[in-house]
C-alpha cells in the first residue's frame, strides 16, 4: 500500500492499546513524552474478559514468589495510580475496597484452601481463615453450604472497562483534542486504529519506525510492544535476537446483570470440588450489567482456563461449569441476568512473569506475558516502561518495586535459551 500520511514523529509509538499498552501511553504522555498508540481495535483483548480482581494475595501460588512479589508491588500501586487516572480522565475509577473471601464448598476444598493459607503465612502475606458463619455474617449473599473461609481484607478489584475507557481519555485529555483527530505533533497521546504491520530500523539496527496496515510510517523515539497475547513473529522479523515467548492461554468470563435482590459486597473465590470460580461484583450502578437500573449492578463470573489460542468461542460446556460453580457459592445468581460471555486469551510465559523493559534491540521495548494479572500489573508495568524511556529510577518506589521487577527482564529468555 502506498505511504500517504507521515505524521510528525513521535516520542514513543506504542503497540497494543489494550489496558497494559494504555496504561504506558498515559504515564509517558502525563510526563510530556509525545505518544502514539497504534491498535485496530484498543480494548478488545484480554482486557475485555478481564474481571478485574488486583489480587496480589490470593493469587500467590507456589513456585510462583517473584510473581507474589511483584504482585505486591503492583496492588501498591493501584490507588494512586486510579486517583491520578481519575483527575486525568474527569472520570470515576472507583475501587472495590471490601476486601475479599476465600470460600470451600467440602472438605477437600478446605484443605487446599488451608495449603494456601499456610503459603501466605511463609511468605508474610494477610490472610485470615474465619468460620463459614463468619463468612455469612460478612457477606449474606454466600450459600448455606460452605466447608469454610478465609478473608484477604487487602485484595481490591477494579473495573478494568472503565479504568480503560478512562485511560483513552486521559490521553485525549492529554493532547487537547478530540481522538482520531489529525496528528499535529503537539504533546501527548493518541490513538491510531491501525495494526502494525513492520518494524523499520536503521543502519545501526535501532527501531526507528512502526509501518502500519494503512501504509503509513510512524517515526519514533522509542517503540513499546504492547500486544498482549498476539503473535509479534512478523513484527519480529529481521530481530531474531529479540525473544518474547507468549503463549495463549484461553478463558471465559461471564457479565450477569444483578438487580437490588443480589447486593453482593466482596470479590468471592473459591473452589467447588477442586474446581476454581470467582464472582466479582461492581459497584451498584456501574459495569456492563447496569443498564437496567441504578440499583443494579454487574457481576463478573470466571473464569476458564485452556491452553489454546482465542478463538472466540464461549463453548456450552465452560459456560455450564461456571454457573453451576458459582451459583454453589452464591446461589442469588440464578435470579440475575446473564448479558455477556466473554472469551479471550491471557497472554502467558514460560515463568508466568512478564516481559516489561528494554529488549536486545535498541529503541525497542517490551510489555508483554502479564499472564492472569496484567489489570493489576498495568500501572506498575507502565512507571517501569517510563522510567526505562527516560533512563530515570522509579522515584516513588526504587526499592522493593526495583527488586520485584528485575524478574521481569525481557532479556531473560534470549539469553537462557529456549522456553519450555
Ligand atoms: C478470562 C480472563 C480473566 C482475567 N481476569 C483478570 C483479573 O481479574 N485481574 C487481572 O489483573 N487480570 C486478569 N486477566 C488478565 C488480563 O486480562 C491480561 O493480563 C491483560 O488484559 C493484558 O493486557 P494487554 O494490554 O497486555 O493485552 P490485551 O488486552 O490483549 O491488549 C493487546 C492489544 O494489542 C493489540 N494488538 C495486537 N497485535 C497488534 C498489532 N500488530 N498492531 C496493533 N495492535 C495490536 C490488540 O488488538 C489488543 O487490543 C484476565 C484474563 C482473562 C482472559
Amino acid at each position: 500500500m502506498p505511504t500517504s500520511a507521515r505524521p510528525p514523529a513521535r516520542d514513543v509509538v506504542v503497540v497494543g492499546g489494550g489496558i497494559v499498552g494504555l496504561a504506558v501511553a498515559w504515564r509517558a504522555a502525563a510526563a510530556g513524552l509525545t505518544v502514539t498508540v497504534l491498535d485496530p481495535a484498543p480494548g478488545d483483548g484480554a482486557s475485555r474478559a478481564a474481571a478485574g480482581m488486583l489480587a496480589a494475595v490470593n493469587e500467590a501460588d507456589f513456585g510462583e514468589r517473584d510473581l507474589a512479589r511483584l504482585n505486591l508491588a503492583a496492588a501498591a500501586r493501584w490507588p494512586s495510580f486510579a486517583a491520578g487516572l481519575a483527575a486525568a480522565s474527569g472520570r470515576d475509577v472507583p475501587l472495590l475496597r471490601a476486601g475479599s473471601l476465600a470460600v470451600a464448598y467440602d472438605a477437600d476444598d478446605l484443605a487446599l484452601l488451608r495449603r494456601a493459607l499456610a503459603l501466605h503465612r511463609a511468605w508474610g502475606l494477610a490472610s485470615e481463615e474465619i468460620s463459614a458463619a463468619d463468612a455469612r455474617r460478612r457477606e449474606p449473599y454466600l450459600g448455606p453450604r460452605l466447608a469454610g473461609a478465609a478473608v484477604v481484607e487487602g485484595d481490591l478489584a477494579v473495573d478494568p472497562r472503565g479504568a480503560h475507557a478512562a485511560l483513552v481519555a486521559a490521553l485525549d485529555v492529554a493532547r487537547g483534542a478530540p481522538l482520531g483527530a489529525p496528528l499535529d505533533g503537539a504533546a501527548g497521546g493518541t490513538v491510531v486504529r491501525q495494526g502494525a504491520v513492520r518494524l523499520e530500523r536503521s543502519p545501526t539496527g535501532r527501531v526507528v519506525a512502526v509501518h502500519d496496515d494503512a501504509g503509513t510510517r510512524h517515526a519514533a523515539g522509542a517503540v513499546v510492544l504492547a500486544t498482549g497475547a498476539t503473535a509479534t513473529g512478523a513484527l519480529l522479523d529481521g530481530l531474531p535476537q529479540v525473544r518474547l515467548p507468549v503463549r495463549p492461554v484461553k478463558g471465559i468470563t461471564l457479565r450477569l446483570d444483578a438487580g437490588p435482590g443480589l447486593a453482593l459486597e466482596h470479590v468471592v473465590r473459591g473452589t467447588v470440588q477442586g474446581r476454581p470460580v470467582y464472582v466479582v461484583p461492581r459497584a451498584a450502578g456501574t459495569g456492563a450489567g447496569a443498564g437496567s437500573g441504578p440499583n443494579h449492578r454487574e457481576i463478573v463470573v470466571g473464569a476458564t482456563t485452556e491452553e489454546r489460542p482465542d478463538d472466540r468461542r464461549a463453548e456450552a460446556g465452560g459456560v455450564f461449569a461456571l454457573l453451576r460453580d458459582a451459583r454453589a457459592l452464591v446461589p442469588g445468581i440464578d435470579e440475575a441476568a446473564l448479558v455477556e460471555v466473554t472469551p479471550r486469551a491471557r497472554p502467558v510465559t514460560p515463568d508466568n512473569l512478564p516481559l516489561v523493559g528494554p529488549t536486545a534491540a535498541p529503541g525497542l521495548l517490551a510489555a508483554v506475558g502479564h499472564g492472569r494479572n496484567g489489570v493489576l500489573l498495568a500501572p506498575l508495568t507502565a512507571d517501569a516502561v517510563l522510567a526505562a524511556l527516560t533512563d530515570l529510577t522509579d522515584p516513588t518506589d526504587p526499592g522493593p518495586a526495583a527488586a520485584a521487577l528485575a524478574a521481569t527482564d525481557p532479556l531473560r529468555f534470549a539469553t537462557r535459551g529456549a522456553p519450555a
